[in-house]
């Protein structure tokens, strides 16, 4: 989230990100709507809104792209004036008060740390900033990059903890107690603002659309010729390809993959997704797509599936009633939960 600054890679994941965008359009025979250019640029991604049979096709995406922005300034670590980064600055000092909307992603996000025994945790941010894993259109420097030290995790993974957070239900307020403890909505915030995305369309009376979030997707209704949407699934190792696709209607599908940010050292790669209980980079899968109804629970399963791996991962979302999971292993093979059992169509 948020865009501390511009490097020579910054074309090149552009590139990267319009053919994803091309295969995708073009797998789901759809046409896109412009939003001030191409594409609106948010939350250190690029954000794409297709809607069918709206007859006012530009007052809608400004409004999108208005609210998108919004949200962005109040849960971007990256931007001074946030809410997140004011939590932040004031770790062991003192509570700070927030909006209802910030205070109900960060309860929904514990909540989710809850169900998956901490593999999901917002409190992981000392650890993001050890790791120094950001898009390469951030920082670029992939030649000088080496992991931290065996110490540096320590005192890092030391200020982690989402059991540690304090919330105050009456006046709204965040409290870090530990002083160097930083929140990172990075693993949930494009989901939750897709279902925000998704609830300001049907309210409009807009039900057939598809809008795209980094690595996030809302599929609303069904697509011009009354089918569901086809939506691909990324090949991980030749990420402008795609693996395999499936249909949904109504139904956020968010990958969290290793090939999205990383770096190499030694021959190793090492990823920006974060086992907070060993404060390490998550390395027994190298892509994870979850399909729920909530786009916010989508996009924060899929990070934790993909720390918790294949066996324990799985069976998190096996058991769960609403989402459904596809498991992708360094080896490229690929494991589906069993309500999607013939219902993956192989590229
Ligand atoms: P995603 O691409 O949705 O899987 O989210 C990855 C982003 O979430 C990272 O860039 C971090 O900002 C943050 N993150 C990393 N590890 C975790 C974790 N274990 N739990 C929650 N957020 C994480
Ligand atoms: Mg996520």
């Amino acid at each position: 989230m948020g865009n501390p600054g511009i490097s020579k890679y910054a074309k090149y994941l552009l590139l990267l990100m319009l053919i994803c965008s091309a295969v995708y359009f073009y797998l789901t025979g759809e046409r896109k709507i412009s939003l001030g250019g191409s594409h609106l640029r948010i939350m250190n991604t690029l954000f794409r809104l297709n809607i069918l049979g709206y007859p006012n096709e530009n007052s809608l995406p400004d409004e999108m792209a208005a609210e998108l922005r919004a949200l962005d300034q109040k849960l971007s670590r990256f931007i001074p004036a946030s809410e997140i980064s004011e939590i932040n600055r004031n770790a062991g000092r003192s509570p700070v008060p927030v909006s209802i909307e910030t205070f109900s992603v960060i309860e929904t996000a514990l909540m989710i740390s809850e169900l998956t025994a901490g593999a999901f945790d917002i409190t992981v941010g000392s650890l993001v900033d050890a790791w120094r894993i950001t898009p390469l259109a951030e920082g670029g420097g992939e030649r000088e990059w080496e992991p931290p030290a065996p110490s540096t995790i320590d005192q890092a993974r030391a200020l982690t903890g989402h059991g540690k957070v304090i919330l105050d239900h009456e006046r709204n307020s965040v409290l870090l107690p530990p002083a160097g403890m930083s929140l990172d909505l990075g693993g949930i915030a494009k989901g939750y603002a897709l279902d925000i995305v998704a609830d300001r369309l049907h309210s409009h009376g807009v039900s057939s659309f598809l809008a795209e979030l980094g690595g996030n997707i809302f599929a609303g209704g069904r697509n011009r010729k009354g089918q569901p949407w086809k939506i691909g699934i990324l090949h991980p190792r030749r990420p402008t390809d795609i693996i395999a696709w499936i249909e949904v209607t109504d139904a956020s599908v968010s990958t969290s993959g290793d090939y999205e940010n990383y770096r190499t050292f030694r021959g190793e790669r090492f990823n920006h997704i974060i086992d907070p209980r060993t404060g390490m980079t998550a390395k027994t899968l190298v892509s994870v797509t979850i399909i729920s109804p909530s786009a916010t629970l989508a996009d924060a399963l899929s990070t934790a599936a993909f720390v918790l791996g294949p066996e324990e991962g799985l069976k998190l979302i096996e058991n769960r009633p609403d989402a459904d999971g596809i498991f992708i292993d360094s080896d490229i093979k690929i494991t589906v939960t069993s309500r999607l059992q013939g219902k993956l169509h192989l590229k």
